[in-house]
């Protein structure tokens, strides 16, 4: 770390700095530069070290940090994605991801053809909420242990992994039982003691951004959960609050591209709560994989305009097939390749 102090901050201000940084367990070197300006070189372990008080401490003018922010998470030397495994099923690597399915299990009859529906087009993954976080309580709340249980059975009969939704610390075992990757929603992006019972997950965990959150907020978040000893994370951009109301939420492209650049891990994209509504999704979800996503979410419903939850968002089966063929262009031309299709 380097400290760098005002000019003509004086002996005492500098000598303040000095002890706090010592008290922390730094070890300080002072140096004078050009005549009044004096840096504080230390040595020591950032991670841990709030640098935002010292940044507020008379007379500091800037803190420079050399270690990486992010020790877990991080890209540090390597450049390369890490690529986990859920299942046989591997993220991160050559192969797009693909996780489809409604956005809460409503009835077996509507999870299986969804289920049927998502494993012909390609997706390994087949998600849908059993506890769902809604803004109102009297919107419909999910079906809890018997949503779990019909995801389950859809998801084995059709050969997909099971993605779904834990909201609440007391539940962590109970998703984990029935789920091959837990998610952890926007709402609780910034639930502490939920990312860190997640933590001790070895299944791996999908953390949505927050609507509000910052990319650094985001990837502090997912140290949560790898300290906890999980080794698997999945980053998953949702849109961000913007002020223009024409759109539910922004896709943050730039986002994505900042989190390439920062993290190790996979990021995949959601476009369907991004934008709320299901005309955007397709151009969204080939936007994404062109952006450098490692693979989409998206809510598919058998009868969409029925869904009991997020309605206005959700693909027909229909329009769900032609985001797979604008995907399938898209992710060829970005070099990636699309899962292929085990329809007979
Ligand atoms: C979801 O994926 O079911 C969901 C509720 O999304 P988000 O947490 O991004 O709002
Ligand atoms: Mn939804």
């Amino acid at each position: 770390m380097l400290v760098v102090m005002d000019i003509g901050a004086g002996r005492a201000r500098v000598e303040r700095v000095v002890k706090r940084l010592e008290k922390a367990g730094f070890s300080v070197r002072r140096h004078t530069l050009g005549g009044a300006l004096a840096a504080v070189i230390t040595e020591g372990e950032e991670k841990g070290f709030d640098i935002r008080d010292l940044r507020a401490m008379d007379g500091v003018r800037e803190v420079v940090l050399y270690g990486e922010p992010f020790p877990l998470s991080g890209r540090g030397r390597g450049s390369r994605t890490s690529v986990l495994r859920a299942g046989k099923v591997e993220i991160g690597g050559k192969e797009i991801t693909l996780i489809a399915g409604p956005c809460a299990v409503e009835s077996e009859r509507q999870i299986f053809a969804t289920a049927r529906e998502v494993a012909a087009a390609g997706a390994r993954f087949l998600r849908g909420g059993a506890f769902k976080p809604r803004t109102s309580p009297y919107s419909f709340q999910g079906l809890g242990e018997d949503g779990l249980r019909l995801l389950r059975a859809a998801a084995d009969k059709c050969g997909l992994l099971a993605v779904t939704e834990v909201l609440d610390v007391s539940k962590v075992g109970l998703v984990e039982k029935y789920a091959d990757v837990v998610q952890v929603g926007a709402r609780s992006m910034q639930n502490f003691p939920l990312l860190r019972e997640v933590g001790r997950l070895e299944k791996p965990v999908l953390l949505k951004r927050g609507s509000g959150a910052t990319i650094e907020e985001m990837l502090f978040s997912a140290e949560y959960v790898l300290s906890g000893g999980c080794k698997k994370v999945i980053l998953c951009e949702r849109g961000i609050r913007g002020f223009d109301r024409a759109v539910r939420h922004a896709l943050d492209f730039c986002g994505l591209l900042a989190l390439r650049q920062t993290t190790r891990l996979p990021v995949i994209v959601d476009p369907s709560h991004a934008c709320g509504v299901r005309t955007h999704v397709r151009s969204l979800a080939m936007a994404a994989i062109a952006a450098g996503a490692d693979g989409v979410m998206v809510e598919v419903h058998p009868r969409p305009d029925e869904a009991l939850s997020d309605a206005a968002q959700s693909l027909s089966f229909r329009e769900f097939r032609a985001l797979v063929e604008g995907c399938r262009g898209v992710a060829a031309a970005a070099g990636r390749k699309w899962p292929s299709s085990r329809r007979k």
